[in-house]
């Protein structure tokens, strides 16, 4: 072993899991660093707590004698917990978050120092914005973009700051972050969603959208990790022949805990109550050191919120365990990748949920008409949602014959499908009273006892139903969940509001009475929506010449999947449901190719250098040994050498056919990538796609055969069995 790879792993053996202190219940620990409703009734006048939460609820204003008054208590409050500064805290379009603190302390003509923060500071700050990206949206030298208080996710202290969650905008008006388009698009759903609720209740005020997310990740010692240069730069292995050992046993899948990853996990699912991010459950994922992490799913914004929380999170926790967290969707060839299933479904404000059926007829055809409108609206905008989730890394699995396919389809499962085929068919023609009553009666009525016993589960599609819900699997685990939220939550909304418009044309033109309206129109809806159904395996190769004849996309890449985006279909839809201007979506369309180009750039370049100047080196240094070898055999037995010697012979040619191609490949990428860098947005993106990429798997392969021939003691890369089962 090298001694690189050795003093990593000795690093590895030293460690113990960290002792995690329990001594409190988990309930009693919940949002104690959120200023939450309880935080808030105690700290705010009675006025100011009625206008925050109608501000939650209602997306009323808040106005500035209030805001000042909630500064001062938020600000008392968080001192009271130990806070010294108070931050902005907002997703800019790098997918991160972003903040920048500021202390309460201020001193006062020099000399008298108190805390102070009022309400202009809560409400609304300036971050020297230049360097965030904005598409174009903000030339640098007018770079002022303003951060605004999202009163809907609480202020939360994380390590003595307050972290206020807001709004990244231009001045202009313009969004610059995620978080301000997804808001516009629930607002739209909640309008659009409450006008069918009507229907059903005249009383209906509000449907929230709810999201429960379930991350994915990796956990590596970060000793190992920092032995690998490829790791540590592009959070993934771009080499590494694979384990004799890999997840065939399927023995990790739900196993044991290991004990590091065990404390590991319990701190952070401390730091996740205190934070009020109800994670609920953890498990073993199927590849080795792969883990889950889900919470109980909450209003979609606020589990946005938490979930890039939790990422960071989670980075800083395994620090202090010795880990490093791979969120990258393909970090080894050859065993599971990692998603971020999104759990979705509809909430009435009084908890009800819309995709759950009730007792009675007329609550499932609630169901009926929430489930079938949001199959609908897929089918209407698969490729829009392949391109809410299309990112350099996502590409290793959507298409990959991994995770779900690059193909959008929707599985309901084969009683739901049956009911559907019964409600599209037992009705040629428009609907009379008679049938009405059968139907209500014979399928409608059937639903709940159906969806109990719906064990059905399909995990190679890419949005299934699951029972109360829609899980759109497909989402990447480094992914931030705003973008596809924003996607669904805009198209549902879009068909809603296409949904009442049709129904309310039936009651007005036909005269036909609201429920049977209601049925006439999801039966068309049945129909047109068909081929998004898909209920086989979406792994397989038969299914992509399938989707094919039914016309639905397949963008196996990210330039590919993006081109929808600046449509104008695109751009209509968002206009019309105020979601983005063609301005936003121009810069985030830019913003996205030019993020995709810098990744493959960096693995392009990290690849190059490993492979000359860590793979090759070391080749050569064995090559020589063999030679030496050969030549002392010649010297001791003349002529006979080449029978004794025949396997150093041919290892040694074979070393140098692997580096004379390593050689020629990256001087042939290298090339390529300087063509790509004269480049600007696709026409970048799509050369380092499809010039660049290529040559990433055929250097690697040279390299891993490499590995498998040379001398371990040499070998300077921590190999994957190194890296996937050193717990
Ligand atoms: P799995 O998909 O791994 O079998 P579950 O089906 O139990 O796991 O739940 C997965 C996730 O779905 C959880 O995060 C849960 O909070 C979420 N979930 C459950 N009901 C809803 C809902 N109505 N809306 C959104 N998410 C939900
Ligand atoms: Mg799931």
């Amino acid at each position: 072993m090298s001694i690189i790879r050795f003093n990593a792993l000795q690093e590895t053996l030293k460690r113990t899991p960290v002792k995690v202190n329990q001594s409190e219940k988990r309930s009693t620990l919940f949002g104690r660093n959120v200023f939450n409703k309880n935080a808030m009734q105690q700290y705010l006048t009675r006025t100011a707590y009625e206008s925050v939460m109608n501000a939650i609820e209602h997306g009323t204003r808040i106005d500035r004698k209030i805001a000042d008054q909630v500064a001062v208590s938020m600000k008392d409050w968080a001192i009271a917990k130990g806070a010294t500064h108070y931050t902005h805290w907002f997703q800019p379009l790098t997918g991160a978050t972003a903040e920048k603190h500021d202390a309460f302390f201020e001193s006062i003509n020099g000399s008298l120092a108190m805390e102070k923060f009022d309400g202009e500071q809560l409400v609304q700050q300036e971050p020297d914005a230049s360097s965030f990206p904005n598409g174009g949206i903000r030339n640098t030298f007018e770079a002022r973009g303003y951060t605004a208080w999202d009163p809907t996710s609480p202020a939360f202290i994380y390590e003595t700051t307050l972290c206020i969650p807001t709004i990244f905008v231009a001045y202009t008006g313009e969004a610059l972050d995620n978080k301000t388009p997804l808001l516009r698009a629930l607002h739209s759903l909640d309008i659009h969603a409450t006008a069918v609720c009507k229907y059903f209740d005249k009383n209906s005020s509000k449907v929230n959208a709810t999201l429960g997310w379930e991350q994915e990740f990796f956990l590596i010692d970060d000793a190992l990790v920092l032995s690998r240069p490829d790791i540590q730069l592009t959070g993934r292995t771009l080499l590494g022949h694979s384990s004799a050992k890999g997840q065939q046993l399927d023995d990790h899948y739900f196993g044991i805990i290991p004990a590091r990853a065990m404390s590991f996990m319990q701190e952070l699912e401390e730091e996740c109550m205190l934070l009020g991010i109800p994670v609920k459950t953890r498990h073993n994922e199927v590849a080795p050191n792969q883990f889950e992490i889900a919470p109980i799913f909450e209003e979609a914004n606020l589990a946005v919120d938490h979930n890039s929380l939790l990422m960071d999170v989670m980075q800083k926790v395994a620090k202090r365990h010795n880990f490093r967290v791979l969120f990258h969707e393909k970090p080894f060839a050859g065993i599971n990748g990692s998603g971020k299933h999104n759990n979705w479904s509809l909430s009435l404000d009084n908890g009800i949920n819309l995709l759950s059926p009730g007792k009675t007829p007329m609550k499932n055809l609630q169901f009926l008409t929430f489930f079938i409108n949001t199959i609908k609206a897929v089918y209407e905008n698969e490729e829009l949602l392949r391109a809410s989730i299309a990112s350099a890394s996502n590409d290793f699995r959507l298409g990959a014959n991994e995770a779900p396919p690059a193909i959008i389809s929707v599985f309901i499962g084969s009683q739901l499908s049956a009911v559907l085929d019964e409600l599209e068919n037992v009705t040629k023609g428009k609907l009379s009273p008679q049938e009405k009553t059968d139907l209500k009666l014979n399928i409608i009525g059937k639903i709940p006892e159906i969806l109990l016993d719906n064990t059905d589960r399909n995990r190679t599609s890419p949005f299934a139903f699951t029972g109360n819900k829609f899980e759109f699997r497909a989402v990447g685990s480094l992914a931030n969940c705003a973008g596809p939220m924003t996607v669904l939550n805009t198209i549902v909304a879009k068909q809603l509001k296409e949904f009442k418009i049709e129904v309310d044309k039936l009651i007005e033109t036909k005269s036909l009475k609201k429920d049977e309206a209601i049925f006439n129109v999801l039966r068309e809806y049945i129909k047109e929506s068909k081929q998004i159904r898909f209920e086989g395996d979406g792994y397989a190769e038969a299914w992509e010449k399938e989707a094919k004849k039914r016309g639905l996309s397949n963008n196996k890449t990210t330039p590919e999947a993006l081109k929808v985006i600046v449509s104008k279909a695109t751009i209509d839809l968002y206009k019309e449901m105020d979601v983005m201007s063609k301005v936003e979506i121009e810069a985030r369309y830019e913003i996205k190719l030019e993020e995709y180009t810098k990744r493959l750039q960096i693995e392009s370049r990290v690849l190059g250098d490993i492979s000359r100047n860590h793979v090759v080196p070391t080749a050569i240094i064995y090559q020589n040994t063999l030679l030496e070898n050969t030549k002392n055999l010649k010297e001791i037995f003349g002529g006979a050498y080449k029978t004794i010697a025949k396997e150093q012979i041919e290892l040694i040619m074979t070393i140098s056919n692997h580096i004379t191609e390593i050689n020629a490949l990256v001087i042939k990428m290298t090339d390529e990538r300087r063509k790509a860098n004269k480049q600007t947005g696709l026409k970048s993106a799509d050369q380092y796609c499809n010039k660049v990429k290529p040559f990433f798997d055929q250097i690697r392969y040279h390299c891993d055969k490499l590995e498998t021939m040379v001398d371990d003691n040499l070998w300077p890369l921590t190999k994957y069995r190194e890296l996937l089962f050193t717990k």
